[in-house]
C-alpha cells in the first residue's frame, strides 16, 4: 500500500490494516503517511481525486467521478467584505458532499483488503457516501443513525442499498453502537468518516486541486465548518505535503467553524487546552457539525497551532443569515451546516483576522437539495 500509519503526536509507526486501532500510547486515531519523495506533480493523469494517485494508496480505485469541484470567485460577498473571495462547491460532488472524496479512498483501500461489509455512524453525508461507494464495490453498507437524521438523507442511503440501523439517543450512541456491532462481528468493518486514516487521505485532495488551480500560489486563508474535523485535517495535511515537496509557496491559514450550539473545539481552543472535552450539544441547523467529543480533537487543536489558524463559533441566526444569503446573492444552494464557514467569514473579517485584499476559500460543504426546510413536512 506503499505508504504507512503513524500516531501524529508520539510517531509510533504500523503497517496499513483494514481496521486500524488507535495510538496504543496516546489513544489517538493514527494517520497515513507516504513516505517522503515518493511524489511529484509530475504524473498526474485525469481529473478528481484519482488524479492525485501517487499521493494515495496504491489501490484500485472505487470511483463515482468524485473531486474536480469548480472553485467559482464570488459575485458579491467578496467584494462587500473587501476580499478576494471563491467557492470550492463541493455540493458537486456525486452523492452531494466533500464525504465522497474520503468515501472513495476508503472503499478502495478496504475492498483491495478483501472487505465484505461495511459500516458507520452518520447523521447523513457521511453515511450516503458510504452506501453509494459500498454499492459500487459490491460491498454491503449498514449505517448507524441517530434518529433525529434528515429524512432525505436516510431516504439517499437506503436507496443505494445499504442497511439502516436507527440508535436513539444523542449522537455519540450511534458511535458506539457502530463500534459494537463491528467487534461482535466476524467480517463488520468499522469504515469511520471520524477515525479511519484512508478516509482523511482522500480529503487531502481538496487541497492539491486547490493548489493547482491556483498555480502553486494558494490562499492566504481557507475557512471550513468542523465536526470530527477530517475536512480540516485532510485539507491542511495536503498542503503541508505539498509544501514538503516544494509545491506550494505557503501554506495557507485554515480556519475552523463551528456551530455555537456544539462546539467542543472552539471551547478547548478559547481555555488552551491540548485536547476537546465533551460538550453536551443545544439544537442546531447544522447537524453535520454536531460532534460532542471528536475522537481527532487533540490532532485539530494541534494543527490549528501548527498553520496559525482560528477556531470560531457562529450563533443559529448567523448561520441561518448565510444560509439564505448564499442563494439569493450568489445563486449557489448549500445545506446549514456549510453555511457556518460563510458566517465564520464574516467574523473573521469583521475581526481583522482576513484584511482586505486577502485571498480566500470558502469550502461550502454539501449540496441544499437533501435539505428539508423546518415546518415542510419531510
Ligand atoms: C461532514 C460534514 C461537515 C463536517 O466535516 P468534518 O470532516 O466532520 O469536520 C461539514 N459540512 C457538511 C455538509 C458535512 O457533511
Ligand atoms: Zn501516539
Amino acid at each position: 500500500m506503499r505508504g504507512r500509519l503513524v500516531c501524529p503526536f508520539c510517531r509510533h509507526v504500523q503497517e496499513p490494516t483494514p481496521q486500524p486501532e488507535p495510538c496504543p500510547r496516546c489513544q489517538v486515531p493514527l494517520r497515513y503517511e507516504l513516505p517522503p519523495s515518493t511524489v511529484s506533480w509530475r504524473g498526474l493523469a485525469g481529473r478528481g481525486v484519482w488524479r492525485y494517485r501517487p499521493f494515495l494508496p496504491s489501490v484500485a480505485p472505487v470511483s463515482l467521478g468524485e473531486g474536480g469541484t469548480p472553485l467559482i470567485p464570488s459575485s458579491r460577498l467578496g467584494p462587500q467584505l473587501g476580499a478576494r473571495l471563491h467557492f470550492k462547491l463541493e455540493g458537486a460532488n456525486p452523492t452531494g458532499s466533500f464525504k465522497d472524496r474520503g468515501a472513495s479512498v476508503l472503499v478502495s483501500v478496504l475492498a483491495a483488503f478483501g472487505a465484505r461489509r461495511v459500516a458507520d455512524d452518520s447523521s447523513g453525508n457521511a453515511g450516503a457516501a458510504l452506501a453509494a461507494y459500498a454499492a459500487r464495490a459490491g460491498l454491503a453498507a449498514v449505517l448507524f443513525v441517530p434518529t433525529h437524521a434528515s429524512t432525505k438523507k436516510l431516504a439517499q442511503i437506503q436507496a443505494y442499498g445499504a442497511e439502516l440501523v436507527t440508535v436513539p439517543g444523542p449522537r455519540p450512541q450511534a458511535t458506539a453502537a457502530a463500534k459494537e456491532a463491528c467487534q461482535n462481528s466476524t467480517d463488520l468493518l468499522y469504515a469511520s468518516h471520524n477515525e479511519s486514516p484512508y478516509f482523511e487521505v482522500g480529503l487531502r485532495t481538496v487541497a492539491y486541486e486547490l493548489a493547482e488551480e491556483l498555480s502553486g500560489e494558494p490562499p492566504d486563508h481557507v475557512l471550513v465548518p468542523v465536526g470530527g474535523g477530517g475536512l480540516f485535517l485532510g485539507l491542511v495535511r495536503g498542503f503541508l505535503e505539498l509544501a514538503d515537496l516544494g509545491l506550494i509557496s505557503n501554506v495557507p491559514r485554515v480556519h475552523a467553524v463551528q456551530a455555537e450550539a456544539c462546539a467542543p473545539i472552539v471551547r478547548a481552543w478559547e481555555q488552551g487546552l491540548a485536547a476537546p472535552e465533551p460538550v453536551c450539544p443545544g439544537k442546531t441547523v447544522a447537524e453535520g457539525v454536531c460532534i460532542p467529543l471528536p475522537p481527532r480533537g487533540r490532532e485539530i487543536l494541534a494543527t490549528l497551532r501548527e498553520v496559525k489558524g482560528v477556531a470560531l463559533a457562529v450563533a443559529e441566526e448567523e448561520i441561518e443569515a448565510a444560509w439564505r444569503e448564499l442563494p439569493v446573492r450568489e445563486g449557489i444552494y448549500v445545506e446549514p451546516t456549510s453555511a457556518v464557514a460563510v458566517a465564520g467569514l464574516r467574523r473573521l473579517c469583521a475581526a481583522g483576522v482576513i484584511e482586505p485584499g486577502e485571498r480566500v476559500v470558502v469550502v461550502l460543504t454539501g449540496t441544499g437539495l437533501k435539505h428539508s426546510p423546518a415546518g415542510s413536512g419531510d
